[in-house]
C-alpha cells in the first residue's frame, strides 16, 4: 500500500454485515480501481482498534446481540468518531444507524446507549418492516431514486441535528410516520437499504468517493450491468 492508496474501512464485518453489506466496500474499491486509483479495503474487526486515518468507512446491518458488541467496540475505540469529525465519509447501513445514534431499544425493550455520532433514537415498531424500498433523495448531488431491501424492526426518530436521506415512495424507511428514509449528519450517511446499497445506487457510491477524494467530479463509468440492476430495482 503506497501513500496515495485510497483506504476504505470495512468496520466490524465480523459482527455487522447482514445481506452482503460488506459489498459496499468492494464497490467503492472497484469504482476507484476502474478509474485508475490504487484502493484497498482495511477490515477492522473486534480484535482491532478503529483507525481514524482512513479515507472512507462502511458499516453493515446486524441483529441485536451483534449490534451490542459493535456499540461497545466503537465506544471503546473512537477512531470512527474522530474520522467523521474531520469529514471522512461514513456509510452506515440499518443497524449501523442505530449503533451510531444516541440510543436504541432492542426488540426485548432494553435501551442501549449508542455512539452519538447521529442525533437519532430507535425503538421497536409493532411489526417488522421487510421488503423493497424506493425513495427520492434530498441530498445535493443525488438526482436518481435510491432503492434497496429493508428488514428491520427498529423505527428511527430524527433529532434536530439530523435530517433524512430521502423521502419514501415505496416501503417503510425510518418507520416513524415522517415519510423519511435514512439519515444525514455531517459526513455520515445512514440508510436502511441493504442490497448492497451501493451496488444498486451507483450515484450514491460516487458521491461517497468524491467526498473521500476531495474532488468535485469523477470520470463517468459506463457499466451496463450496473445500470440494468439500478433500473430493474425501480420496478417492484
Ligand atoms: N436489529 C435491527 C432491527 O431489527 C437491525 C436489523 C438489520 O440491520 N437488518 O431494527
Amino acid at each position: 500500500m503506497s501513500d496515495s492508496t485510497v483506504r476504505i474501512g470495512l468496520v466490524l464485518p465480523d459482527v455487522m454485515g447482514t445481506y452482503g453489506d460488506g459489498g459496499n466496500a468492494l464497490i467503492l474499491r472497484q469504482r476507484l480501481r476502474m478509474r485508475g486509483y490504487d484502493a484497498e479495503i482495511v477490515e477492522i474487526t473486534l480484535n482491532d482498534p478503529v483507525p481514524e486515518s482512513l479515507d472512507a468507512y462502511t458499516l453493515g446491518g446486524a441483529e441485536d446481540s451483534a449490534q451490542r458488541l459493535a456499540t461497545r467496540h466503537l465506544t471503546k475505540y473512537p477512531g470512527l468518531q474522530k474520522a467523521a469529525e474531520r469529514g471522512a465519509p461514513v456509510l452506515a447501513i440499518c443497524a449501523a444507524i442505530q449503533v451510531l445514534g444516541n440510543w436504541y431499544e432492542t426488540s426485548s425493550g432494553e435501551r442501549v446507549d449508542g455512539v452519538s455520532m447521529l442525533d437519532v433514537t430507535t425503538s421497536p415498531q409493532a411489526t417488522r418492516s421487510i421488503g423493497e424500498v424506493i425513495t427520492k433523495p434530498h441530498l445535493d448531488g443525488l438526482t436518481l431514486p435510491l432503492t434497496g431491501f429493508e428488514n428491520h424492526r427498529g423505527g428511527t426518530t430524527l433529532g434536530p441535528d439530523a435530517r433524512g436521506l430521502a423521502r419514501v415512495n415505496h416501503g417503510v424507511g425510518n418507520g416513524v410516520g415522517d415519510g423519511q428514509e435514512g439519515v444525514v449528519q455531517g459526513s455520515v450517511i445512514g440508510t436502511y437499504m441493504h442490497g448492497p446499497a451501493l451496488a444498486r445506487n451507483p450515484e450514491l457510491a460516487d458521491l461517497i468517493l468524491k467526498r473521500a477524494l476531495g474532488v468535485d467530479e469523477l470520470p463517468t463509468l459506463d457499466l451496463p450491468e450496473v445500470e440494468q440492476l439500478r433500473r430493474e430495482r425501480l420496478r417492484v
